[in-house]
């Protein structure tokens, strides 16, 4: 049996929290330098060339990548062989969290009560956790922190079995063409086909957390990302929705066993600051 400590854990929380608001990811910025070479509009080449700048300053400055530093959701993937000590787990992930904000003075953007007082909590949590048991004694936890304006947009639906990959790719696009600027375009789009209806949810935002550089597993679900991303940039959004070609920097798709009588299908919409990391202990 491994024993981790959880203040280990806090500790890397708080700087991977920092870490995301401030740098983008490598995958992330060769995508938006690689749009920037291929818009041939004055309005979407100069919201480009500002939107890579912004990085830049972010990057040299240390502050961050936008003004909405996001809610942050966390996976832990813990193995069975390991012994947690000095604390619960999942408060060790929000101490993380709250620290990593205070510090870093990142905007506290989290309401207690999503109906009726709706309250900052000002510390920026509670972040949402999903743990998932593993075999071993590794700890592989992964962080993102989503800006509301993009996860606004993102969208479910029930497909039809029937209504197949026509099905998905007319969804996925209705989604993309509705979020339109008010997703902070060029996107990056996270689709989760199966599970339930709400599992598919799960795998549409953590389909967001891989890197652009590495399409499915699956050739045939690496198609349909290549072609649907394609068929998104024909949509002519662009940078920061001001009419060119990269309306979208990535499409990954995450699938999962479903029932037979359906498909469900979930599209979660990112913007440029796609912010995540992965920590592994
Ligand atoms: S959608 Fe993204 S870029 Fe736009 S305001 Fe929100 S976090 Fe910032």
């Amino acid at each position: 049996m491994r024993t981790i400590s959880v203040s280990e854990v806090t500790e890397a929380v708080r700087k991977a929290c920092g870490e995301m608001a401030f740098f983008y990811s490598t995958d992330i910025l060769e995508r938006m330098e690689e749009g920037l070479k291929n818009e041939r509009g004055e309005r979407s080449r100069a919201a480009m060339d500002m939107l890579l700048q912004n990085a830049a300053i972010a990057r040299e400055e240390q502050i961050p990548i936008c003004q909405d530093t996001g809610l942050v959701t966390v996976w832990i993937h813990a193995g069975q062989e390991i012994s947690f000590t000095d604390g619960s787990l999942k408060e060790a992930v929000q101490e993380g969290v709250r620290r990593g904000y205070e510090e870093n003075f990142l905007r506290a953007s989290v309401v207690k009560d999503p109906l009726y007082e709706r309250v900052n909590t000002r510390d920026n949590t509670p972040a949402v956790i999903y743990c998932d048991i593993t075999e071993g004694d590794r700890l592989v936890i992964e962080l993102t922190a989503k800006g509301f304006g993009s996860e606004n947009m993102s969208r479910q639906k029930m497909l039809k079995p029937s209504e197949g990959e026509q099905g998905v790719k007319d969804f996925v696009l209705e989604t993309i063409r509705l979020a339109g600027p008010n997703a902070c375009p060029p996107m990056i789009v996270g689709v989760g086909l199966g599970g339930t209806f709400d599992y598919s949810t799960v795998l549409a935002k953590h389909a967001l957390l891989r890197d652009l550089s590495q399409p499915n597993p699956d050739e045939r679900y690496a198609k349909l990302e290549e072609e649907l991303k394609e068929a998104a940039n024909q949509l002519m959004i662009g940078p920061m929705g001001l009419h060119g070609n990269t309306t979208v920097l990535g499409i990954r798709i995450e699938t999962a066993p479903t029932h037979i009588a359906g498909m469900p299908c979930a599209v979660n919409i990112c913007c440029h600051a796609c912010r995540h990391r992965e920590i592994r202990l």
